[in-house]
C-alpha cells in the first residue's frame, strides 16, 4: 500500500516536471520510489546531506570479500568510485584477519533524502561499514535482516571495550590511508584508543573525526569524484591529528560540562525543515527523470 501510493507520487511528479507539486513534495518521497539508479554517468550532485546521485552503480550484495546487510533497504548503492573503494578495503581486512567486511548503508539508488534514518549518505559517497567483523560470508538474505552489528563502546563511548581489536584499527587505519577518503567517523573512545595505539606514522588520524554513536559501525566518507562539478567537498579536518580534540570528547563524555542556559530573549532553536526538491541541486529533477 505504501509502496502504491509512493509509486504514484513519483508518477505524478514525472508527469508534471518542474511543476509545483513536485517542486514541493519531500524530496525523500521522490527519491525513496525509485528502486533503480539512473541510466546517467556516475556524478554526485550537490553536498552530502543535500544532495543526489547520478549513475549510482549497485554493491553487489555478495562479493569475495563483503556481504552488504539489510538490503530490503536498498541501500546498497554509491558512485562507481565509492563501490571500488568498497571492494579494495574488504580486501585489505581479508588480508588483515577478518574474511571481509559487512557493509551497512550507502545510498538510495538515485541517492537524496532518506524516508528514515540518515541526514547525509545522500551522494553515494558515504558509507556504513560494520564493527562486527566478517568472517563469515555465507549469510542469507533473511540472516542479513536480523542479525546485529556490535557495539565497541563502554562508558557512553568514553572508552573502547572487549571487543574493539587491533584488527578495528588496522581496518580503520587502512581505510582513512586510501587517498580517496576525506573523513571517517568513529565514537570518541575509539579514536582516543587508536592514537594511544599507533606507534608508526600518525598522519592518517587526522581523518579520523570523533562523532556521536559509531560505535556499532564506523563511517566512511568519499572526497567529491573527478567529473562530478557540483559535488561540494567538506573543508578539510583541522591540522594534526586530533588527539586533542577526541580527549575533550571523551572528557566531556565523563564530566559533562553544566548545561549553557539560554539567554532570555533568545529565539528557540529552530527545527530542521524537510527537504524538497527545490533545496536540492537543479540536476537532481533530471536524476529523478532519467531513465
Ligand atoms: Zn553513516
Amino acid at each position: 500500500m505504501k509502496h502504491l501510493l509512493l509509486s504514484a507520487i513519483l508518477a505524478l511528479a514525472t508527469a508534471l516536471p518542474g511543476t509545483v507539486q513536485a517542486q514541493n513534495t519531500p524530496a525523500k518521497q521522490l527519491f525513496g520510489a525509485h528502486d533503480d539508479g539512473s541510466r546517467q554517468r556516475g556524478r554526485s550532485h550537490g553536498s552530502y546531506a543535500r544532495g543526489c546521485l547520478a549513475g549510482g552503480e549497485e554493491l553487489a550484495e555478495t562479493g569475495p570479500t563483503w556481504q552488504a546487510m539489510r538490503l530490503s533497504r536498498n541501500r546498497n548503492w554509491g558512485h562507481p568510485r565509492t563501490v571500488d573503494f568498497i571492494q579494495r578495503l574488504s580486501r585489505d581486512a581479508d588480508r588483515i584477519g577478518w574474511n571481509g567486511l559487512y557493509i551497512g548503508d550507502i545510498s538510495q539508488p538515485r541517492g537524496g533524502p532518506m524516508l528514515s534514518g540518515h541526514r547525509s549518505h545522500q551522494i553515494g559517497l558515504d558509507v556504513d561499514i560494520w564493527m562486527r567483523p566478517a568472517m563469515n560470508l555465507n549469510l542469507s538474505r533473511n540472516r542479513r535482516e536480523n542479525i546485529s552489528s556490535i557495539s565497541m563502546r563502554r562508558a557512553g563511548g568514553a572508552y573502547v571495550n572487549d571487543n574493539w581489536t587491533p584488527e578495528h584499527h588496522a581496518i580503520i587505519r587502512a581505510a582513512a590511508q586510501d587517498p580517496e577518503v576525506a573523513r571517517i567517523f568513529v565514537f570518541p573512545g575509539a579514536k582516543v584508543q587508536m592514537c594511544n595505539d599507533e606507534t608508526g606514522d600518525r598522519s592518517w588520524l587526522r581523518k579520523v573525526r570523533p562523532w556521536w554513536g559509531h560505535h556499532y559501525h564506523f563511517h566512511v566518507r568519499l572526497r567529491c569524484q573527478r567529473g562530478s562539478r557540483n559535488c561540494e567537498n567538506q573543508d578539510a579536518p583541522p591540522r594534526g591529528d586530533g588527539c586533542a580534540d577526541a580527549q575533550t570528547w571523551v572528557d566531556n563524555i565523563l564530566n559533562p560540562p553544566p548545561p549553557q542556559p539560554r539567554a532570555p530573549n533568545a529565539p528557540a532553536p529552530r527545527r530542521r525543515g524537510e527537504l524538497i526538491l527545490a533545496d536540492l541541486p537543479q540536476q537532481c529533477s533530471g536524476v529523478l527523470e532519467s531513465r
